[in-house]
């Protein structure tokens, strides 16, 4: 398989993985950082969302901001939130036939969330945040 060129992309391994294999978070950018306005937008979706499915972010906020941004980058260059953690043959034509759009559909029906970016209360690396703010993607963003 393999994955059209993009310039923020991120990779997480499986749901429920354990944090130490959040750690293994493939973060591959290029030049082109996503949008400030894509990001903002992307930021105020996921904090609703959070609110709306009672779910939380990762205790590691690096975690929310890198998905955040993923999707930001998806949303300028594809025109719709592509799910940032999977691979794809042809990411026009997924982000058109919208499974994986974000909330994907795993998420809309069993809350399931494989970027970590949305966790339920019992899962152990749910915080009790659902809220980030620009300043915090920034920081949490800035060496990687
Ligand atoms: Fe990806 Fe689905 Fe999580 Fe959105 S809800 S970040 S599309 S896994």
């Amino acid at each position: 398989m393999t994955s059209q060129a993009c310039s923020f992309a991120v990779t997480v391994p499986s749901v429920a993985s354990p944090l130490r294999r959040h750690r293994n978070l493939h973060v591959v950018r290029a030049q082109v950082e996503p949008s400030e306005k894509s990001i903002e937008i992307m930021r105020k979706f996921s904090e609703q969302y959070a609110r709306k499915s009672g779910t939380y972010f990762c205790v590691d906020k690096s975690v929310t901001s890198v998905v955040i941004k993923g999707l930001a980058d998806h949303k300028d260059s594809l025109g719709a939130p592509l799910c940032p953690c999977r691979h794809y043959d042809d990411k026009p034509a997924e982000a058109q036939q919208g499974f994986w759009n974000c909330p994907c559909v795993p998420m809309r029906e069993r809350k399931e969330c494989h970027c970590m970016l949305f966790l339920t209360p019992e899962n152990d690396f749910a915080g009790k945040e659902q809220a980030i703010t620009l300043d915090e993607i920034r920081e949490t963003t800035a060496n990687m």
